[in-house]
C-alpha cells in the first residue's frame, strides 16, 4: 500500500445520500477537515462502494430510493470488514422510532438534518477517535489473551461476599471447561480442585483479607477426563474506598509442565536411570537420617554392600546392553526378596523399596533400620544371595549372577555413613577372597556369632529327620503320699558334634525359625507314645504334661495338632496336661481363652509353668479355666532365706486354693524347701530332690520301684482312676 495508492492513505469517508447537493456540500466540508471522500446514490450503491473503497467512517441518508439506510446499515454490519466502521445516520426524521431503528440495524451515533456542516467536521474526527480508542484497546486485549495462552495463564476476580467469579478465557482452558455451561464461583472452583487442597484457598482468602496483602500457592486441579495438573495461584485483595475488603484479583497458572520438569530434575539427581533405584546421592542422605533415627532409638542398622561377580566378565562377552538389562533384573530381584521379609526385622524397614540402592556399576547396597542382632543381617544377606541364584533368562541367553556381600553395621562397626559404608566395602572384598557368592561382617567376632547362629540353625532344620531329639523325664510328685502322680516330658537334642543341647539354647532358636511346629508336633507323640506304654504297663495313669511355646499355642492347627496326636498314640487325653508359661497366656486374651476352652473341651488339662513372673492379673485367671499353677523356681530356690519370695509362694498357694486350682511348686532342691512348701500347704513338688530330668528307660525304673516297694502310691493312682 504505497506509491500511487498513498494519497488514499488519508482518512476515507463514504457519503451515501440520494440528494446531489447535499453530497457535494458534506464533501467540501469534509475535504476541508482533510478527509478523502467517496459518494454513494441509495443504500445498495453504498454497500457496493463500501466493499470497494473500505472506508473508515460511513455517513448515511435514511430515506433513498432501492434501499433505505437503515437496510443499508444492516447490510453493512453484515460485512466482516465493515463491522466496526463508525456508521453516522443523518436523518430529517429525528422522532425515537427513526432513532431506535437506527441503533437496532447498527448505526454508530446520528445527527439530525440540517447539517451543521462545520459540526458535521468534527463530529466525524471525534467519531474517528473513539473508534481508534476502542480498536486500540480490542487489540490490547486480544494481545494479552494471547499472550495468557501461551503462558497458560488466566486471571479472575472473585467478590468476596457472593463468591461470584469474573474468569478470563484461558482460565476456562486451564479448567477444562465449558465457558457456555460453567458458572464461575467459589463453590464451582473448589469442586474443581483436588479435595486435599481445597483448604488451602480458604486458608490464603482468610491470610490476604487479614493482612491486606497478596497470597500465592499451588494447589493440583482434577480436569474433566480426571488427569490432575498443578496451578500456581496467585491474587490480591481490593479494597473499597473504606478500606474493606471487596473482592480477590487473581491469575492461576498451569504449571504442571514446570512441575513435571521438576520431577523429572529431582529423579535425575536422586535416582539411578538404568534401575530406577535410589542413586548414592539420595542413598547418603536417607541414610544420615536413618542413622540419627536410629541413635535416638538405640537400633541397631546394617547396611549390606553387594557386589556382583565377575559382572565385567558377563559385560565384555555379552555386550553392555545386556548387561544393563542383566542390572536392571538383578536390581528387581532384590527389591523382590526385600519386600517379602519375614520376622527377621523388629520393625518393618523393608517396606519401602528405597532400602535398597545403586551406587553404580554393578554395586548395591542394602540397609536395613532396625534388626535385633547381627546375625538377622546375616540372614537377610543369604536371602539376598539366594534370589540371586536362580538363573537370569534375557534375550535368549541364561546366566547365572552370584554377588559378594560386605556387612556392616551400627553402632558396632562405625557412627557414621561414610565409615559404615566403608567398612561394608572392605568386607566385602574379604568376602570376594573367601570365595565369593558369600558374604562376610566387617567384625570378626560377628563372622563368627553369625556363623555358629546359622550352623546351630541349619542343624535343628535337620535334628527332626536326623532324629537326634529325644525326651527327658521328671517326675512329679505328691509329698503327702510320695507317690509320682505325673511327669514332665522336657525335649533334649542330641546335637552329634555339641553333645546334648538344652532347651535353653534352642527353643528360643526353633520359635524364630518356625520349626518349633514340627519339633512340638513331635514332642507331642513322643510323650503320648510314652505316657501308653507306661500305662499299658500297669503303672497306673500318669499325667504327662507337655510344654507348650507361643508359637503353638497361637497356632490355628493346635487342637487338631493334639487330636491327631492322640489318636496316633492312643494316649488318654486325660492323662495328657498342657504346659503354657503365664506370659504367653497373657498375651491376647480373648484368643487365649478361646484356645484354653477348646482345648479342656477335648479332656485335656492346662497349667500355667513359671507361674509368678508373668504379671497376668487376677481377672484373667479367674476367667481362664485352667487347673494347675506352677509356682517358678525362682522363687522356690529362695523361699527359706527371701521374705519376699516366701510371701509371693504363700499368697500363690493361697490364691490357687482360692481359685480352686492345684499348685505344684517347681524346683524343690531341698527338704528346707520341701517342708516349707507343705506348711503353706502346697503337696505337689517337682524338683532335683525327687528326681532329676531323666531319659525314658531311667524314668520307669522310679516307677517300677514305686510299684514295688510302697503300696500306697499304686493304690492313690488307683483311687484317682476311680475318681473320673
Ligand atoms: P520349664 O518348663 O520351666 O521346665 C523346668 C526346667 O527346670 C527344666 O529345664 C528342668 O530340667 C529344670 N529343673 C527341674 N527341677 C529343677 C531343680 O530342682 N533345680 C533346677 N535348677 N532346675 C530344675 P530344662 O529341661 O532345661 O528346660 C528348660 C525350659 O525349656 C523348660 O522350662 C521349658 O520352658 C522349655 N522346654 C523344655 N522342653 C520343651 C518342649 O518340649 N517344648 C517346649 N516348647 N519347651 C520346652
Ligand atoms: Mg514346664
Ligand atoms: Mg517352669
Amino acid at each position: 500500500m504505497s506509491g500511487p495508492d498513498a494519497p488514499e492513505k488519508r482518512t476515507l469517508i463514504l457519503v451515501v445520500d440520494d440528494d446531489t447537493a447535499i453530497r457535494e456540500l458534506v464533501r467540501e466540508a469534509l475535504e476541508h477537515f482533510q478527509f478523502a471522500v467517496v459518494e454513494a446514490r441509495n443504500g445498495r450503491d453504498g454497500v457496493a462502494s463500501f466493499t470497494a473503497h473500505k472506508p473508515d467512517l460511513v455517513l448515511m441518508d435514511v430515506r433513498m430510493p432501492e434501499m433505505d439506510g437503515f437496510q443499508a446499515t444492516a447490510a453493512l454490519r453484515q460485512i466482516p470488514a465493515a463491522a466496526t466502521t463508525p456508521i453516522l445516520i443523518l436523518t430529517g426524521l429525528d422522532d425515537t422510532d427513526s432513532i431506535r431503528r437506527a441503533y437496532e440495524a447498527g448505526a454508530t451515533d446520528f445527527a439530525s438534518k440540517p447539517i451543521n456542516l462545520f459540526v458535521l467536521g468534527h463530529r466525524v474526527r471525534y467519531m474517528l477517535r473513539a473508534k481508534r480508542t476502542v480498536d486500540d484497546l480490542r487489540e490490547s486485549e486480544a494481545r494479552l489473551a494471547h499472550a495468557q495462552r501461551i503462558a497458560r495463564l488466566g486471571n479472575w476476580e472473585r467478590e468476596l461476599k457472593s463468591g461470584r467469579m469474573r474468569w478470563s478465557d484461558e482460565m476456562y482452558r486451564i479448567f477444562g471447561v465449558d465457558p457456555k455451561t460453567f458458572t464461575p464461583n467459589l463453590q464451582a472452583y473448589l469442586e474443581l480442585m483436588q479435595s486435599q487442597d481445597r483448604e488451602l484457598v480458604a486458608r490464603a482468602t482468610g491470610e490476604a483479607v487479614r493482612q491486606e496483602g497478596p497470597y500465592s500457592f499451588d494447589a493440583r486441579i482434577v480436569m474433566p477426563d480426571g488427569a490432575v495438573r498443578h496451578v500456581h495461584e496467585q491474587a490480591e485483595i481490593v479494597l473499597d474506598e473504606d478500606g474493606t475488603p471487596l473482592r480477590l484479583s487473581g491469575t492461576t497458572q498451569d504449571i504442571t509442565e514446570r512441575k513435571q520438569t521438576e520431577d523429572q530434575i529431582r529423579f535425575l539427581a536422586y535416582y539411578d536411570g538404568l534401575t530406577r533405584l535410589p542413586n548414592r546421592a539420595l542413598f547418603m542422605e536417607r541414610l544420615n537420617q536413618a542413622l540419627a533415627a536410629a541413635q535416638r532409638q538405640g537400633r541397631t542398622l546394617a547396611m549390606l554392600f553387594l557386589d556382583l561377580d565377575r559382572f565385567k566378565r558377563i559385560n565384555d562377552t555379552l555386550g553392555h546392553t545386556f548387561g544393563d538389562r542383566l542390572l536392571q533384573a538383578v536390581s528387581e530381584r532384590l527389591k523382590k526378596c526385600l519386600r517379602s521379609t519375614d520376622t527377621i526385622a523388629r520393625g518393618d524397614p523393608l517396606t519401602s523399596s528405597d532400602s535398597v540402592a545403586r551406587l553404580g556399576g554393578d554395586e548395591f547396597i542394602v540397609t536395613i533400620t532396625d534388626i535385633a542382632r547381627g546375625e538377622d543381617a546375616a540372614k537377610i544377606a543369604h536371602r539376598v544371595l539366594d534370589s540371586l541364584n536362580e538363573p537370569f533368562k534375557l534375550e535368549e541367553h541364561e546366566v547365572v549372577v552370584t554377588g559378594s556381600i560386605g556387612i556392616s553395621l551400627f553402632p558396632h562397626d562405625g557412627a557414621d555413613v561414610e565409615t559404615l559404608l566403608k567398612n561394608a566395602d572392605s568386607a566385602m572384598y574379604h568376602a570376594k577372597d573367601a570365595g565369593r557368592g558369600t558374604y562376610q561382617f566387617y567384625s570378626k567376632s560377628m563372622n563368627a556369632a553369625a556363623f555358629q547362629r546359622l550352623a546351630l540353625e541349619n542343624a535343628l532344620r535337620k535334628a527332626l529327620e536326623r532324629e537326634e531329639f529325644m525326651l527327658y523325664f521328671q517326675p512329679q510328685v505328691d509329698v503327702s503320699t510320695g507317690a509320682i502322680f505325673g511327669v514332665e516330658a522336657l525335649i533334649r537334642w542330641k546335637h552329634p558334634d555339641l553333645g546334648m543341647v538344652s532347651p535353653a539354647d534352642f527353643i528360643p532358636l526353633a520359635e524364630e525359625t518356625g520349626l518349633i511346629l514340627p519339633i512340638g508336633e513331635w514332642v507331642l507323640r513322643a510323650a503320648g507314645t510314652q505316657g501308653k506304654a507306661w500305662q499299658d504297663a500297669g503303672f497306673g495313669p500318669l499325667i504327662v504334661a507337655v510344654n507348650l511355646s507361643g508359637r503353638q499355642f497361637r497356632q490355628q492347627q493346635l487342637v487338631q495338632t493334639v487330636e491327631e496326636a492322640l489318636q496316633a498314640t492312643g494316649f488318654d487325653p486325660h492323662c495328657l496336661e498342657l504346659e503354657i508359661t503365664e506370659s504367653i497366656l497373657v498375651q491376647s486374651v480373648d484368643d487365649t481363652l478361646t484356645t484354653l476352652k477348646r482345648v479342656r473341651a477335648m479332656g485335656l488339662r492346662v497349667s500355667v509353668d513359671d507361674f509368678g513372673t508373668g504379671y497376668s492379673s487376677l481377672t484373667y485367671l479367674r476367667r481362664f479355666p485352667i487347673d494347675t499353677l506352677k509356682i517358678d523356681q525362682s522363687f522356690t530356690r529362695d523361699i527359706a532365706t527371701d521374705a519376699g519370695d516366701a510371701a509371693i509362694t504363700a499368697a500363690i498357694i493361697a490364691m490357687s486354693q482360692g481359685l480352686k486350682m492345684a499348685v505344684i511348686a517347681e524346683g524343690v532342691e531341698t527338704e528346707e524347701q520341701r517342708d516349707y512348701l507343705l506348711q503353706r500347704g502346697c503337696r505337689l513338688m517337682q524338683g532335683y530332690l525327687f528326681g532329676r530330668p531323666v531319659p525314658a528307660d531311667q524314668f520307669r525304673l522310679l516307677l517300677e520301684k514305686q510299684a514295688s516297694g510302697q503300696k500306697r502310691p499304686a493304690r492313690a493312682a488307683t483311687r484317682r482312676r476311680a475318681a473320673r
